[in-house]
């Protein structure tokens, strides 16, 4: 059974997780859009906290979801898109901190963040990290951080199992968002549950195969004709505005795979163009899905939690 719930912002969430647990910390995409914070996802396991991308604002949905940053030492990328990259300067140097919240005392990463991604992905935040030198040796310098914070270790791997540790494990596999090549998925296996987390793609074979009877799929997706039809408003952006429609997958072909793979639950995320977070926008932006796949179709609001149990 799935539990969802959205988490008091004031209340932390416990350090240890019994089961696997999928928060939404942004359901938007590279447009801006009021109330959907850019991609990223937290994923609790036992004692640890993953981080999958970390678009703009992932700090401050860390907080809010009740996961203080400094549990982050663990982030896979799922490609280089800058909706999916661009707050790793905030969660690298904000987890090495020491914070306060609820009266509790949290510790400052004192470990290497561990990065994980497709090839290409010790270049692009390698080069990253070599802007925050001038920050990073301040820290270490003068606010006496520790030093092992500073320094980041890579996993570059486009197919396989990346992580397998204490009955948590990761398995990257790659899916199709070119012309952005490497650009992989990740499943999550724990205490007998599985989350698969599609990145940005189109509809992939692999995707099926990866997610088959998985307890849940987060997958992106567009709604073609509200895409299609902001288009036939706006023809002078036709160019910018049909983007998407490249490299994304739809609303429907979203309840094929689910449908194919026979997931236990689907949730949508990366919504173009994005609906209000409301029941009836929500339920005109998933129109035609449930024709196509019979499970339980939610669309992903900002700070959403599924427990898997
Ligand atoms: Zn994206
Ligand atoms: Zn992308």
């Amino acid at each position: 059974m799935t539990e969802i719930f959205i988490q008091p912002q004031e209340n932390l969430r416990p350090d240890y997780h019994p089961n696997l647990t999928v928060v939404l910390l942004g359901t938007g995409s590279p447009r801006a859009f009021y109330g959907r914070a850019k991609p990223g996802v937290a994923v609790l396991a036992g004692h640890k906290a993953f981080l999958v991308d970390c678009g703009g604002a992932a700090v401050d949905q860390l907080v809010k979801a009740g996961i203080m940053p400094q549990r982050i030492s663990d982030v896979l990328f799922t490609h280089h898109h800058y909706d999916h990259n661009g707050g790793f300067f905030d969660v690298f140097i904000t987890s090495w901190r020491t914070h306060i919240a609820a009266e509790r005392v949290f510790e400052g990463r004192s470990v290497p963040m561990h990065v994980y991604g497709p090839e290409t992905t010790k270049a692009i935040i390698g080069r990253m990290r070599e802007s925050f030198e001038f920050d990073v040796k301040l820290r270490i310098s003068y606010n006496l951080s520790d030093e092992a914070g500073s320094r980041i270790e890579y996993t570059e791997c486009n197919e396989g199992v990346v992580y397998d540790k204490d009955g948590i494990r990761i398995t990257a596999f790659e899916v199709d968002h070119r012309p952005v090549y490497p650009a992989v998925a990740y499943k999550f296996e724990y205490n007998g549950k599985t989350a698969v987390i599609s990145g940005d793609t189109i509809p992939v074979a692999s995707m099926v195969k990866q997610a088959a009877g998985a307890d849940l799929l987060v997958h992106e997706a567009y709604n073609k004709s509200w895409l299609d039809a902001q288009i036939a408003q706006n023809p002078q952006y036709e160019k910018a505005l049909s983007n998407p429609a490249k490299y994304h997958t739809t609303t429907l072909e979203a309840a094929h795979i689910a449908q194919r793979a026979g997931v236990k639950h689907l949730v949508l995320t990366h919504h173009i163009p994005a609906p209000e977070a409301n029941p009836a926008a929500e339920q005109a932006y998933v129109e035609g899905m449930s024709d196509i796949y019979a499970g339980p179709i939610t669309v992903g609001r900002d700070l959403m939690a599924f427990e898997l149990k």
